[in-house]
């Protein structure tokens, strides 16, 4: 399956072409700052399924090993590589797919630094647009 995606702004197009790993919702407090998200979904590849096919991401040093890949003009995250930790790994933020659902998330990770309020999210009043005005 080949996936598609880029950035906000459309400077930085990549795709995504070999076997997905995971796809996770990571909870960390280093995703959650760096996107300003109270959570990020990361779907993991082998480093060679992702070719970035437009621009060039500006990479970040978030902690000592970790490098998030992410557009200099729009600030979209993009990607995240751990040579240390997760050698020949790709996490790709799944928000940035063309296709956000194209593969289904299957876990949550970190939540030792979950918000508290995350936890019960799926449980609020929902509505398909706006809360009606008064
Ligand atoms: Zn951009
Ligand atoms: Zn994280």
């Amino acid at each position: 399956m080949r996936i598609t995606g880029g950035c906000h702004c459309g400077a930085i197009r990549y795709q995504v072409e070999g076997d997905l790993i995971v796809h996770a919702l990571c909870h960390c407090s280093d995703c959650r700052r760096h996107a300003g998200a109270p959570m990020v979904g990361w779907a993991m590849y082998p480093e060679g399924a992702v070719k970035v096919t437009q621009g060039e991401p500006k990479i970040y040093a978030s902690s000592e090993d970790g490098r998030r890949h992410f557009c200099a003009n729009c600030g979209s995250g993009l990607f995240y590589i751990n040579e240390k930790m997760l050698p020949g790994i790709i996490d790709v933020q799944s928000g940035t797919f063309d296709d956000p659902g194209a593969v289904p998330v299957v876990v949550h990770i970190q939540t030792a630094e979950r918000i508290s309020w995350m936890e019960r999210a799926h449980e609020l009043p929902s509505f398909e647009r706006f809360p009606p005005q008064e």
